[in-house]
C-alpha cells in the first residue's frame, strides 16, 4: 500500500490530483515511515493533503489540531465529499452532536478527527483520547505555540503533553510562517528534534506585486475593483471606521463590498464571511481581522489600503490571494502619513526592545514600499532565501523595470515651496501650491504671488505626493510633530538646496499599475462562467462553499478540456472518484449543451484529458466520447427498451433529457443498435433535418439549426442525428 503507484492511486482516486506537489511526496513518505516532520509551506502549498493522505493510507484516526472553527468546517465538508470520513468536534456543537461523533469515532469509523487546541485542556475530553490509538497527530497553523509568532495562542501549549501522551505516534507540525525564530521555537516546543524538516520556498509564483501612491480619495482604488467585478476581492483598511465608510462608498457605486472587524457582532461578522466565501459577495473590506479563518482559494485580488506593520503580516495577507495557484494580485497603496500613523501606536509602546523591535519591522515594510528594485526578490531575501534572476516578471518594478529617474529639479521645487511658505502647512497644500491650484486658502494667504507657484505644474498631483513622502523617507523633509501635520524641511534639506546636490528617486509608479489583466485565458470563458453557476447552485443545495465543491482550477479545466464523459470527467484535475460520481451528470450536461450550442473544441494542449487515437483520426471533427457507456447508459437502455419516452426516461430518474440523449449517444457510439423511430418526429420534419446535416455536416449542431430556422430543438436534432448516423449518413466534408 506504501509503494510510489499505490500512493499515486490514492492521491488521484481520492484527492482527484495527478501528481504531487512541491515536497508533498517526501512528507507523505516520511510519515508513513512513522517519523516526526516540521513542514513549513507557504499559504496555498498544499499542506493540508500531507496529513490527508496518510491518514488514508495508515487507517485508524488521525487527530488534528487547527486553531479556527470556520476552517475545520470547511476542510472536514471538504474531505466528506471527496468521500473521505472526517469530523470534527469544537464548541458550537451540542453534547448530543458531541456524543455522535465520539462513538462513530470509537466504532473505528472515523479517519480524521478535527479539534480545536482548547479542547485538549477539557479533562473528560482527554480520558476520551487516551482510550484511543492514535495513527497520526496533525497540527495546523504550528507557528500559534511560539510567543515569537503574531499569532500566539496559550493553548497551543498543550500539545506538548498531547505529544508526550503518545510518544509513538508520529507528529507532524505545519506552518506558512518563515521566520526562522518562530520555526526553532516550534521545534522546541513541540519536541520535534527528532523530525525532519521540510522546508519550500516561499515564492509565491502566481502573485503579483503592486505598488502604488495612495491618493487622498478612493477613486484609484474604486478603478481597481471595478476592473475586477465579481471577481473574489480582499481589502484590508486601517481602521474599523475606515472599512464602514469604504464599504459604504463601494456600495454607492454598485460594487458589492461589505466590512468585516472585530467591533462588528459576531452575528454580521460570520453572515459578511459567509457571503464572501460562498460567492454572494465579491468585496470584502476588513482589517486584518479577517482572513485567518478562512481558506477560500479563489481569492483573486488582495489590496492594502493601509500599510502593515511587517513585512511577515504582509506576505500572510496577500497570502490569501490566489491559493489555488491561478494568476493573482496584491496591490498595496502606499503614503507616508500612513506609515507616520503605525508610528504613532508604536510610540506608544512602553516596552522599550519592543518598541525598537516595531520599529525596525516597520521600518523594512516602508522599504518594500520604496524599493527601486525587484519585490519578489526583497520579500524572499527577508525570509533567508536567495533568489538568482534579477527580474521576476511579475511585480510592479520587474514588469516596469521603471528604475529611478533624476529627482533634483523638482526636488529644489518642492523644498522651496516648503520654505517660502513658511514650513507652516501640510503636504496638500504644498501640492496646492505648486500646481498652481486657484483654492480659495491659496489665494486668500496670498501664495498665488509666490515665485514657486505653480513651478510644477506638469507633475501629476499623486506623483508630487509620493515624491513628498520619498523626500520624507531619504530625510530631506521631516513632519512637525503636532495638531496638524506641516512639513519642514531639514538639515540635509537645506544642505541639499545650498549645495546644489543632485538626487536620484524611484520613478513615482503609474496609477494603474495595479491593474494589468492576467495573460489572456486559454480556455473558454463563457463556459467557465456557465460552470461556475453550476457550481453555485450544487453549493447551495448542499449547504457548502462553492470552492468546495470544485476549485476555479478545475473549472477552467473542464472550460479547456470539454470533457464529453465520465472518464474524461475523471481526467479533470481536482476529480475524484466520489465527485465525479456526485457532479458529472451536471457538469457533463452543462459542458455539452454549451460545447454544442457554440461550436467550441477542446483547446490545444488542456491536457490531461486525452482523446482516444480512433477518435483523432477523422481530422477535423471533434471527438466522440471515448468512454464506454456504464452503468448508468444501462438503466438508460433498459427503460428504453420497457417503451419509456426519453422525458419519462428523464422524470423517472430525475435526469434532465439532455443526459438522457447523452447516454443513448454514448450507447450508439459503442456500436448499440438502437430503435429510435418510435422517439423521432414525423418523416417530413426527419427529412428536413437530414437535408441540413448533409449540408452542414453533423459534427456541430449550432449550423444545423441556424440552417433549419427556429422551431427545431437541440434534442431532437441530437436524437436524429443518432437515428440518421446509423441509417449511413455521410457527413459533407
Ligand atoms: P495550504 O494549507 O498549504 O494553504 P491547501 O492544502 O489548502 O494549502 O492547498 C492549496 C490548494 O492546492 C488547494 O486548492 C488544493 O486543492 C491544491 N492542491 C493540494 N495538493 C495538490 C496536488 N497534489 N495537486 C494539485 N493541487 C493540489
Ligand atoms: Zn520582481
Amino acid at each position: 500500500m506504501r509503494d510510489s503507484n499505490s500512493l499515486h492511486a490514492v492521491l488521484k482516486s481520492r484527492f482527484g490530483y495527478d501528481s504531487f506537489l512541491g515536497h508533498q511526496e517526501e512528507i507523505v513518505g516520511n510519515v508513513l515511515a512513522g517519523g516526526d516532520s516540521l513542514v513549513l509551506m507557504p499559504t496555498g502549498g498544499g499542506k493540508s493533503l500531507c496529513f490527508q493522505l496518510p491518514a488514508l493510507v495508515l487507517g485508524g484516526l488521525t487527530l488534528v489540531i487547527s486553531p479556527l472553527i470556520s476552517l475545520m468546517k470547511d476542510q472536514v465538508d471538504a474531505l466528506n465529499l471527496n468521500g473521505i470520513d472526517a469530523r470534527y468536534i469544537n464548541g458550537t456543537m451540542s453534547d448530543l452532536e458531541v456524543e455522535r461523533v465520539r462513538s462513530q469515532v470509537l466504532a473505528g469509523r472515523i479517519r480524521l478527527l478535527y479539534v480545536a487546541p482548547e479542547r485538549l485542556a477539557h479533562p473528560e475530553f482527554r480520558r476520551f483520547l487516551s482510550a484511543l490509538d492514535l495513527s497520526l497527530i496533525a497540527i495546523d497553523e504550528a507557528h500559534c505555540i511560539s510567543e515569537w509568532g503574531h499569532e500566539f495562542r496559550p493553548d497551543y501549549r498543550n500539545l506538548r503533553q498531547l505529544r508526550d501522551h503518545f510518544p509513538s505516534t508520529p507528529v507532524i507540525a505545519l506552518t506558512a510562517t518563515a521566520t526562522e525564530r518562530v520555526r526553532r521555537d516550534v521545534i522546541v516546543q513541540l519536541g520535534l528534534q527528532e523530525g525532519r524538516l521540510f522546508l519550500s520556498s516561499f515564492d509565491r509564483p502566481n502573485l503579483t506585486y503592486t505598488v502604488q501612491a495612495k491618493d487622498r480619495d478612493w477613486t484609484q482604488l474604486t478603478r481597481l475593483l471595478e476592473e475586477r467585478r465579481g471577481q473574489s476581492s480582499i481589502v484590508y483598511c486601517f481602521s474599523r471606521q475606515e472599512t464602514e465608510d469604504l464599504a459604504r462608498f463601494l456600495n454607492d457605486r454598485g460594487l458589492q463590498a461589505r466590512p468585516y472587524h472585530a467591533g462588528l457582532d459576531a452575528e454580521t461578522r460570520r453572515r459578511n464571511q459567509e457571503d464572501f466565501i460562498r460567492d454572494r459577495l465579491s468585496v470584502i473590506v476588513a482589517t486584518i481581522a479577517f482572513g485567518m479563518g478562512i481558506d477560500k482559494p479563489d481569492v483573486r485580488l488582495v489590496v492594502h489600503y493601509g500599510l502593515p506593520r511587517s513585512v511577515e503580516g504582509y506576505y500572510q495577507e496577500t497570502g490569501r490571494a490566489g491559493r489555488d495557484g491561478l494568476p493573482s494580485d496584491c496591490v498595496l497603496f502606499f503614503s507616508y502619513a500612513d506609515k507616520a500613523r503605525q508610528e504613532y501606536f508604536i510610540n506608544r509602546i512602553e516596552d522599550a526592545s519592543e518598541q525598537r523591535n516595531a520599529r525596525e519591522k516597520l521600518d523594512r515594510m516602508v522599504e518594500f514600499a520604496q524599493l527601486p528594485t525587484c519585490r519578489r526578490r526583497f520579500m524572499l531575501e527577508y525570509f533567508g532565501e536567495q533568489r538568482l534572476e534579477a527580474n521576476c516578471g511579475s511585480c510592479d518594478v520587474c514588469l516596469e523595470s521603471r528604475g529611478s529617474f533624476d529627482a533634483t529639479e523638482v526636488t529644489q521645487k518642492i523644498l522651496s515651496a516648503v520654505i517660502r511658505t513658511g514650513e507652516r502647512f501640510g503636504v496638500h497644500h504644498i501640492i496646492q501650491v505648486l500646481t498652481g491650484s486657484r483654492d480659495k486658502r491659496v489665494l486668500g494667504l496670498g501664495h498665488d504671488r509666490l515665485s514657486v507657484y505653480g513651478i510644477a505644474k506638469d507633475a501629476g498631483r499623486a506623483q508630487l505626493r509620493e515624491i513628498i513622502g520619498q523626500l520624507q523617507f531619504v530625510g530631506l523633509l521631516k513632519r512637525a510633530e503636532g495638531e496638524f501635520p506641516t512639513l519642514l524641511v531639514s538639515d540635509a534639506g537645506r544642505a541639499f538646496l545650498q549645495e546644489r546636490r543632485t538626487l536620484k528617486l524611484p520613478r513615482p509608479q503609474s496609477p494603474n499599475a495595479g491593474s494589468r489583466r492576467s495573460a489572456t485565458a486559454d480556455y473558454d470563458e463563457g463556459l467557465f462562467e456557465e460552470l461556475r453557476a453550476v457550481r453555485r447552485r450544487l453549493a447551495g443545495d448542499r449547504n457548502v462553499p462553492a470552492y468546495v465543491v470544485f476549485g476555479d482550477a478545475s473549472l477552467r479545466h473542464m472550460a479547456a478540456a470539454i470533457p464529453r464523459c465520465v472518464a474524461d470527467f475523471l481526467d479533470i484535475h481536482g476529480v475524484g472518484s466520489t465527485k465525479a460520481e456526485q457532479y458529472s451528470d451536471a457538469f457533463l450536461e452543462a459542458i455539452q449543451r454549451y460545447a454544442t450550442e457554440n461550436g467550441v473544441q477542446p483547446r490545444k494542449g488542456a491536457s490531461p484529458v486525452q482523446r482516444d487515437s480512433a477518435d483523432q483520426s477523422e481530422a477535423g471533427r471533434p471527438s466522440e466520447p471515448r468512454c464506454l457507456p456504464g452503468a448508468t447508459c444501462d438503466e438508460t437502455m433498459r427503460l428504453m427498451l420497457q417503451g419509456l419516452s426519453v422525458s419519462e426516461i428523464a422524470a423517472h430518474r430525475r435526469l434532465s433529457e439532455t443526459t438522457v440523449i447523452g447516454h443513448l449517444e454514448r450507447l450508439a457510439n459503442a456500436g448499440t443498435a438502437l430503435e429510435l423511430e418510435r422517439l423521432l418526429p414525423d418523416a417530413e420534419r426527419l427529412s428536413r433535418m437530414e437535408e441540413a446535416f448533409e449540408a452542414c455536416g453533423s459534427a456541430y449542431l449550432r449550423p444545423v439549426r441556424e440552417y433549419l430556422g427556429e422551431g427545431f430543438t437541440y434534442e431532437e436534432l441530437r436524437l436524429a442525428r443518432i437515428h440518421l448516423r446509423q441509417s449511413g449518413l455521410k457527413d459533407s466534408p
